[in-house]
């Protein structure tokens, strides 16, 4: 941990940049701010190896045109406008995949143990929304090979002598409570009303002592927010923090109603059952035993996009043609052992260990789980906020390059174009040296670190009152039920007034454990209070969106209205009340069409 001067008796540590966030996103980034030369700061409220990032099966989309030659970045980028139902930004699809090959060869380069063909060139497999073979792989561990390579990248920077490079510090297991903003009129031109980034404040989880942090860029890479639903593949710790903190210093956020739900995840558990094992050729029965993607997407069969499958299979459930009214079968019988064992290995350990089953034998049990944010802190390509000095990249951003909804494969191809890029435009943006007034973002990183310890000794204090747990359990309910794969207007209405009143609760929520030492209970709670923030942005954005496009899908608006809908959705805090406002989708050269799969 990097060295901290105590002040008011809190610990306050100086950096140039804080990355909030150790998945791919915030590792990728650093090696740029790094390799400028700027003091780096990394704070993760967990260790990096454990981000979600680690938990990616399937892959990376690239056009390598290594399985067909082909391919081209173009068609990379109408795959994703399409497969976003035509809400994506063209010009922000276009840098990214554009960069896409580059960004997997580098990870090549870095160490990433991709698989490969007979002939030793990146393998490359078929994923939902293209059809094409252009998801590079590492067996169905490839986040995991992927962050493991990029952290080896940086650990031996942190006691790097190198004069060239910038300090980097690890500040693992602590948890960011709040972004602190300073106003400083040189930095606005000429409007004097200018406020920028000041720092952010934080509880190192060990102890729970409050830090402060104090620096002229912050990026925020704190991932998705899938614990707000109960059925979801996300890890325990992806509870869209990134967003709540943004929203709460005055940033707005975008396209919040639009959640992915992923057609397979294990019935049971939710564990994800790559897409990658329908595109080794794993089709869906229902449970009379009919291939029912037929009726649904004749030409991409079980490789349409999520959103079409997710409803495929949901519908068959709701219809009476689901087992136990509950799930339908993906089946990789015919795949055989020595396929399913060289590229699934991975997802027959997660069915022989969760399910009792052996995917070689029989059937795999699976039914839609919420899996990915499109929605998130509003950014421009240049992955600047509103809020000069604070950044967003990653699940916990919206760009936009999935629009309504996300291609498989390209989500951690996200991470790593646009990280670097933001760890770039920091390092560009953030000399050593400039105007930035660091006495005035320390004044008011050391006020809001004393406000923080009043709400979370309030919160310590309190020996009645609402469970914590259940209170979250309840949210998560409400969010699935009525903001779940299918909404109506009448019903999310009844959602979102259950949700109010659920909020209205959290003011009396109270845990027992009182420990300073690894207070899970007390990081939960923090976190519970930000997911309601969220939880009302996607109910609010889904209620005004009267139409159905990617994975917002209405029974009382069936169809896509690109009169009125072909924008994006900005929320924001107003005096603490929320406010809708719209932004044009930015459209390029690919005309908005309907959607045929
Ligand atoms: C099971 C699963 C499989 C997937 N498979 C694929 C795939 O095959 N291909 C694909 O393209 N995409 C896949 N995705 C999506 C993709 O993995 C994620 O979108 C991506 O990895 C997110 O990376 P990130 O760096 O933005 O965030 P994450 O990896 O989620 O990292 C977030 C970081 O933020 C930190 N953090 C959060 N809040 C705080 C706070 N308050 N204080 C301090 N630190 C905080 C966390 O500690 C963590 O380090 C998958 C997702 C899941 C859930």
């Amino acid at each position: 941990m990097g060295d901290a001067e105590k002040k008011a008796g809190y610990p306050i540590h100086s950096h140039d940049v804080v990355i909030v966030g150790a998945g791919l996103t915030g590792l990728r980034a650093a090696i740029e701010t790094v390799n400028r030369g700027l003091d780096t700061a990394i704070v993760s409220k967990v260790h990096p190896l454990r981000a979600h990032s680690v938990a990616a099966q399937g892959g990376i989309n690239a056009a390598l045109g290594n399985a067909v030659a082909d391919d081209s970045w173009e068609d990379h980028a109408f795959d994703t406008v399409k497969g976003s139902d035509y809400l994506a930004d063209q010009d922000a699809v276009e840098i990214m995949c554009k960069n896409a090959p580059a960004a997997v060869m580098e990870l090549e380069h870095f160490g990433t143990v991709f698989s490969r063909f007979p002939d030793g060139r990146i393998a490359q497999r078929p994923f939902g929304g293209g059809m094409f073979p252009r998801t590079c792989y590492a067996a169905d561990r490839t986040g995991h090979n992927i962050l493991h390579t990029l952290y080896e990248q940086l650990v031996d920077r942190e006691k790097s002598e190198n004069a060239n490079e910038g300090k980097l510090t690890f500040y693992e297991e602590f948890f960011v409570t709040s972004l602190v903003k300073v106003g400083d009129s040189s930095f606005e031109k000429g409007t004097g009303k200018g406020e920028r980034c000041a720092g952010c404040t934080a509880i190192n989880i060990a102890d729970r002592s409050l830090h402060g942090f104090v620096c002229r860029s912050l990026l925020l890479a704190t991932g998705g927010f899938g614990r707000l639903f109960t059925r979801s593949t996300n890890a325990l710790i992806n509870t869209g923090d990134g967003a709540s903190l943004a929203l709460r210093a005055g940033v707005p956020l975008k396209d919040m109603e639009f959640v992915q739900f992923h057609p397979t995840t294990l019935y049971g558990t939710n564990i994800l059952i790559t897409e990658g094992a329908r595109g080794e050729g794993g089709y869906l029965l229902n449970s009379r035993y009919e291939r029912f993607m037929e009726k649904y997407a004749p030409k991409s069969m079980e490789l349409a996009p999520r959103d079409i499958v997710a409803r495929a299979i949901q519908q068959e459930i709701e219809e009476g043609r689901g087992f136990e009214g509950s799930y339908v079968l993906l089946d990789l019988r015919h795949l055989k052992e020595k396929k399913i064992a060289e590229s699934l290995p991975g997802i027959r350990l997660i069915s022989l260990d969760f399910a009792g089953i052996d995917p070689i034998e029989t059937p795999i049990p699976v039914q839609p789980g919420q899996h990915y944010s499109m929605g998130g802190v509003a950014a421009g390509n240049d992955l600047a906020t509103e809020l000069l000095g604070i950044y967003a990249a990653g699940e916990c951003s919206c760009i936009s390059v999935h629009g309504a909804n996300r291609l498989g494969g390209n989500s951690l191809l996200e991470t790593v174009v646009f990280g670097k890029f933001a760890g770039q435009k920091i390092g560009k943006a953030s000399p050593a040296s400039g105007s930035w007034d660091r006495n005035g973002a320390e004044q008011a990183v050391l006020e809001k670190l004393s406000l923080e310890d009043v709400r979370i000794k309030a919160l310590l204090r309190r020996e009645s009152g609402v469970k914590m747990h259940s209170l979250r359990d309840e949210l998560k309910k409400t969010m699935f039920e009525y903001f779940g794969v299918f909404r109506e207007g009448k019903k999310m209405e009844k959602g979102l007034e259950k949700l109010l009143e659920l909020k209205a609760r959290y003011p009396e929520v109270h845990i027992n454990n009182k420990s300073p030492l690894f207070n899970q209970a007390l990081i939960s709670a923090l976190e519970l209070e930000g997911l309601f923030d969220i939880a009302e942005a996607v109910a609010r954005g889904a209620i005004a969106r009267q139409e159905s496009r990617g994975s917002h899908s209405r029974a009382d608006y069936p169809e896509r209205d690109d009169e009125k809908f072909l924008y994006h959705t900005i929320y924001r805090l107003k005096g603490g009340n929320p406010v809708l406002e719209s932004l044009p989708v930015r459209l390029g050269k690919f005309p908005v069409k309907e959607r045929v799969y």
